[in-house]
């Protein structure tokens, strides 16, 4: 590798955080000199950046950084490294197994990147001597002073705090992201008006456990309150609470800023309070039932989404009933449902599995079955209804019509109208299909 050859690919696998994390990547990068490029063709460093939460995203990103080592024949200077809570779960074994792979880097050794790239650029040709692995766990690190490089937009993630203390039985984020730090909340919002400042107009507050941020002085409904009142915002979303963390406190805050979209994305993985108690989720299925009570009480219009697994170690058909009424007796807008796998290091793992691939399969099919009829429910119940939207930009289906988003998230598109994106507009909601509404405009509101 030359000395010139500073350009970078990253290809992301798995949740938002690890997206998020990626533009982390490209601000540390970008800061030393180094380029982001957007086709792998065109780099002299290719990265995979995947998280660990699901095999089948490792498996997928383990793959294709085999399936890059094709451009380390083509072009012989090109490096190939692994990045994300995958290198924390497997350790040296990716380079011990992919040959391809020049360098892996757990998700808190991200400041490393430009050393180990020097060393590299300083190699020969196929000099393994320089192959690295890097995982300094649980340091502690926020990358709060690290600006992350984003693809300009309307909207920005911003991560408020890393890691999670709770150990869900099934979850590996525990044991790949170290314990819960937060940033301080001045950072978060110096970071909120440098985004207002390039014209970003919606923030969206991370957090692998965002409700039970705490930076000393303020918790987190301190910290949106602070966000939305940021001039030149007009939307503030977070994402993802635990149920045991939401307070009346945060719903209050939401219901009394307009700025705080009415969006709860609250996963209660299964609605039987016996497998609850095996998943180690500190709460019961009651337990959560008043807390969507609360929610709807202060949020009558709310978004409210869920994760489900099903077929976890020991669920009985009986357990399995409680989740599907627990689905009809909430009436979720959304939920994404997924069938069981066990994760490494996590304590589930040594559970014994009681369900068949087949079993497990069906009962996801059935509760997406039903939780399909619930949307659509949902989405027609706003029929009628006068909303603010946040346009977006044109629809996916057609480049005439142009799509927003409801304060609660739902997609809703406008026929053939010339609307930039970015706008605030008033309108009325005329249809529903699928997971998508329809609308008329009724007027502009400019912020
Ligand atoms: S709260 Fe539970 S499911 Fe969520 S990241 Fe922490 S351990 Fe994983």
């Amino acid at each position: 590798m030359t000395a010139d050859r500073k350009k970078f690919y990253i290809e992301t696998y798995g949740c938002q955080m690890n997206k998020y994390d990626s533009e982390i990547v490209a601000g540390i990068l970008g800061k030393e000199g180094y380029t982001q490029v957007f086709r792998p063709e065109e780099a002299d460093i290719l990265l995979v950046n995947t998280c660990s939460v699901r095999e089948h995203a490792e498996t997928r990103a383990l793959g294709r950084a085999d399936n890059l080592g094709v451009f380390k024949h083509k072009t012989p200077g090109v490096r190939i490294g692994v990045l994300g809570c995958i290198v924390q779960n497997r350790g040296e074994k990716i380079l011990e197994d992919h040959s391809a792979v020049d360098f892996a880097v757990a998700p808190d050794s991200y400041r490393q990147l430009p050393k180990i790239l020097n060393n590299h650029r300083e190699a020969s040709g196929d000099d393994f001597s320089v192959r690295a692995f890097l995982d300094e766990s649980d340091s502690g690190e926020t990358y709060d002073d690290v600006y992350p490089a984003r693809v300009k937009g309307l909207s920005a993630w911003i991560a408020v705090m890393r890691g999670c203390d709770n150990f869900c039985a099934y979850c590996i984020v525990p044991h790949v992201r170290g314990r819960e730090r937060s940033r301080p909340a001045a950072h978060v919002v110096e970071e909120v008006r440098k985004l207002a400042d390039e014209g970003v107009v919606e923030v969206t507050l991370l957090g692998q456990n965002v409700n039970s941020y705490d930076d000393g002085t303020h918790d987190f409904p301190d910290l949106l309150e602070k966000v939305a009142e940021q001039n030149g915002i007009g939307r503030v979303r977070f994402a993802t609470s635990h149920p045991k963390d939401l307070s009346e406190k945060l719903v209050r805050t939401v219901a009394d800023h307009e700025k705080i979209c009415s969006h709860i994305h609250l996963p209660v993985q299964s609605g039987s309070t016996r497998i609850l108690r095996v998943m180690n989720r500190a709460y019961t299925r009651e337990a959560y039932l008043e807390r969507v009570d609360l929610i709807r009480k202060h949020l009558p219009n709310v978004g409210l989404t869920t994760d489900i697994i099903v077929g976890f170690p020991g669920e009985t058909q009986s357990d399995f009933e409680q989740t599907k009424s627990l689905l009809r007796e909430v009436e979720f807008d959304g939920a994404f449902i997924f069938k069981y796998s066990p994760r490494p290091h996590t304590s589930a793992a040594g559970l014994k599995e009681t369900l068949t691939e087949g079993e497990k399969i069906a009962r996801l099919q059935e509760l997406n079955a039903v939780q399909k009829t619930i949307t659509q429910k949902r989405n027609q119940m706003h029929i009628g209804r006068t909303a603010q939207i946040l346009v977006e930009g044109p629809s996916k289906k057609s480049l005439k019509d142009a799509m927003g988003r409801l304060e609660n998230n739902k997609i809703v598109v406008l026929p053939d109208t010339k609307l930039q994106p970015g706008k605030f507009v008033t309108v009325k909601i005329t249809d529903s299909k699928g997971i998508t509404l329809f609308g008329e405009l009724v007027d502009f509101k400019f912020q």
